[in-house]
This record gives structure tokens, C-alpha cells and sequence, in this order.
């Protein structure tokens, strides 16, 4: 038995600890050396140890990739230079003349790279409600060879059944791919519920500490890691091998790092809906979210992502609490150790037309938080005063 399988009888803390993380063979190093080298020798052509160059392979990078799919629960992982070079991989699965059905409420930089850089490539992108399964039932047609679905989604926290879809898209011979960035694999194992491949942005919750850009796609199926390994050397989005080392360090402690992000995330969405300036709160783990029945049943906890709106929904008051908190940064990303403050209209959502924008309840005065791990009661004392 391989350590890989080994660690899938263990609980999550276990695995997500010693994902990955083998003795090196020539020093018995107990952290996966950074090896920082472009090329391997061999001893004569074709004779070497597995190693050639190191954009098709790289050990520090094997360590993380097989990290990555025992913390999802998948069989594979792959790991790219960031996350949008993992979907623009998934995408590249297509030739022209498909057509994807993708979610309407998603990442402003997917958005992006589906209609500014695939579409003029012949791909076309159908952009429906996930929340509802229905409407991707509605949208499929002999030409839909991928589903795209991201939840909870960026900045408004919908929540999009997964096992729901999943059933949909395997009945029409699609493939599900999750954008599991938000949840992270501590909340969420999409796998386990249907899906063919996850994504995420390991820049988030999986480096953790706002040190790296990174993306990753796990997957059970071999003929598709084929695909996207080859496609991933092809086309080279690679990371290098410190941010590999970084990624790995960032999953040893994601379980404990969540978990105060979802106490925190807990104590923070409930003062902010108490709040008398506060017009509505945007988080799955209350009873009254349109979709918290799914999140609770295929989420652990609700996580440390949630955006509000005040009642003067004006952008000048948004404005004025955006430049007035000094624990919670103003930043795009989110899933670090510390709070960030983002305005999705002009800051991660720009790349969206306003009125595509308004249409999916993304307003100007929208307000969205990464609540990080610093303590809490400090937290809303900063948002208290920034807040008034
Ligand atoms: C940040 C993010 C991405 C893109 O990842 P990068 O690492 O920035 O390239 C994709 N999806 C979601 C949900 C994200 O938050």
C-alpha cells in the first residue's frame, strides 16, 4: 500500500498533515526539499529516474499533487500557476463548436477568461442560475460537453447542489467541473458527490497565508488526468517549485485554520445582521438563506466568506466603510489568515459589465469580507467603527 492509500482510511486532520509528505529518498529530509532545478541528468539517453525536465515534472511538485488528491479524496492532482491557468486548462478539454453551460454568479476572472479569451475561439458559454438544477437541464444540448459551477459563489453565496447537477450532467455525458476555491476541501469534497473534476485557487484557503499564487484540479478519472497533465505540460502554466513547498505547508494546517475561520465567520455574520445600518447579509449558514438546506447537508460548516449591504445602499457609504476599517485590509483574494475587505464592483468583479452585474444582485454597494483568523471580538470592534 502507497502512502496515498494508507492516509484514506485516516480522519481529515491526519491526511491533510501528511498529504504528500514522504521522507526524501537521498536525506531523509522530513519536509519535501525545494528542488529548484530546471533539468535532471540521466545516466545514459532515456535513463533517468523518472525526472527529465522539470515543467513535465519536478518533485517538489509530484509532492503537492499527490497532497492535493489525497485532501480532496480524489485520485490525481494536478497543480498550475494559479487558478485561472487550471480552468483555462479544463477549457482547452473543448474544441470549437462546444458549448459550456457555466454559472451566471461566479468569479469575475473566469467570466473573463470564458467570453474575452474562449469564446472568440469558437467555444460557446450559456450562463444560467445554477442554483436552480433545473435551468441546466433547460440549457444542455448535444453540444454541452462541460458544466462549470462554482459554490458558494463569489461575492453572493449561493449555494448550487452539487450531487443535483452532478446527476444531470453524467445522464448527458457532460463533465461537471466545481470551483471549489470558497469552501475549500475541509468543508466540501465535490468528488465525493458526482463531479469529474475540482478546481481550485490555491492562492486562497490552500496556501492560506497571501504568499502565493497557485491553482490546482483533482480528479478520479485516468483518462482525464492524462488529458490535463498533457495538456499541462503542452501549454507549460506550471508553478515553480517554492510555491509547490509553500501549498504544502499551507494544507498542513488548513483544518485548524477553518475552523476559526468558520467560529469567526459565525460570530461576525450574526452581529453584522443585528446591526441596525445593515440592510442584508449575504452567508449560507443562516436558517433563512435560500439554499442553506444544501449547504448543510453537503458542507461541513459555512466557512469565512460573506459580503452585506448597508441600508444606504449608496456607493459613497460603502466607500466610507471601506476606508475606515484598520484590521480588515482593503484587498482583493481572500482565504488568508488575515481579514480583507473587498468592493466586488470596482475591485475582483470589474471585469463584469455593470449591468450583467445588477442583473445577478452584485450592486454597487455590495461589501464582501474574508474573515481571518486574527480574534474575533476584535474584529467587529474594527468593523463597529468603520461601520458607525
Ligand atoms: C481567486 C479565484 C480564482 C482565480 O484564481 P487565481 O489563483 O487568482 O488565478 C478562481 N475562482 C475563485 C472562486 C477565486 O476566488
Amino acid at each position: 500500500m502507497n502512502q496515498s492509500e494508507q492516509l484514506r482510511n485516516k480522519k481529515q486532520a491526519t491526511r491533510f498533515i501528511h498529504a504528500g509528505a514522504e521522507p526524501d529518498p537521498s536525506t531523509g529530509a522530513i519536509m519535501t526539499p525545494i528542488y529548484q532545478t530546471s533539468t535532471y541528468v540521466q545516466t545514459s539517453p532515456g535513463q533517468h529516474q523518472g525526472y527529465e525536465y522539470a515543467r513535465s515534472q519536478n518533485p517538489t511538485r509530484t509532492a503537492l499533487e499527490t497532497a492535493l488528491a489525497v485532501i480532496e479524496e480524489g485520485n490525481y492532482g494536478l497543480a498550475f500557476s494559479s487558478g485561472v491557468a487550471a480552468t483555462d486548462a479544463v477549457i482547452k478539454l473543448l474544441a470549437p463548436g462546444d458549448e459550456v453551460i457555466a454559472a451566471n454568479d461566479m468569479y469575475g476572472g473566469t467570466y473573463r477568461l470564458f467570453t474575452k479569451v474562449f469564446q472568440k475561439f469558437g467555444i460557446k458559454f450559456n450562463y444560467v442560475d445554477t442554483t436552480i438544477a433545473d435551468n441546466i437541464t433547460a440549457a444542455l444540448n448535444s453540444k454541452t460537453k462541460l458544466v462549470w459551477i462554482e459554490t458558494p459563489t463569489n461575492p453572493l453565496m449561493n449555494i448550487t447542489d452539487i450531487a443535483a447537477v452532478a446527476s444531470i450532467t453524467k445522464k448527458a455525458g457532460a463533465i461537471l467541473c466545481v470551483d471549489n476555491t470558497f469552501a475549500s476541501p475541509y468543508l466540501q469534497n465535490p468528488l465525493n458527490l458526482g463531479a469529474d473534476i475540482v478546481m481550485h485557487s490555491a492562492t486562497k484557503y490552500l496556501g492560506g497565508h497571501s504568499d502565493v499564487i497557485q491553482g490546482a484540479l483533482i480528479m478520479n478519472d485516468k483518462a482525464l488526468r492524462d488529458e490535463l497533465y498533457f495538456i499541462q505540460k503542452s501549454c507549460g502554466a506550471v508553478p515553480g517549485p517554492m510555491d509547490c513547498f509553500l501549498v504544502l505547508r499551507g494544507i498542513k494546517t488548513l483544518h485548524v485554520r477553518m475552523r476559526q475561520h468558520c467560529e469567526n465567520g459565525r460570530l461576525i455574520a450574526h452581529y453584522l445582521r443585528k446591526h441596525p445600518k445593515v440592510e442584508k447579509v449575504y452567508w449560507c449558514g443562516f436558517e433563512d438563506h435560500p439554499n442553506h438546506d444544501i449547504a448543510k447537508i453537503q458542507m461541513k460548516d459555512f466557512g469565512g466568506m460573506m459580503s452585506f449591504t448597508l441600508k444606504d445602499n449608496s456607493t459613497e457609504a460603502a466607500m466610507k466603510v471601506l476606508s475606515s476599517t484598520k484590521l480588515f485590509s482593503l484587498a482583493e483574494s481572500l482565504g488568508g489568515v488575515e481579514s480583507l475587505i473587498n468592493h466586488p464592483a470596482s475591485m475582483t468583479h470589474a471585469s463584469i459589465p455593470k449591468e450583467e452585474r445588477i442583473k445577478n444582485g452584485l450592486t454597487d454597494g455590495l461589501i464582501r469580507l474574508s474573515i481571518g483568523i486574527e480574534d474575533a471580538h476584535d474584529l467587529i470592534d474594527d468593523l463597529n467603527q468603520a461601520i458607525g
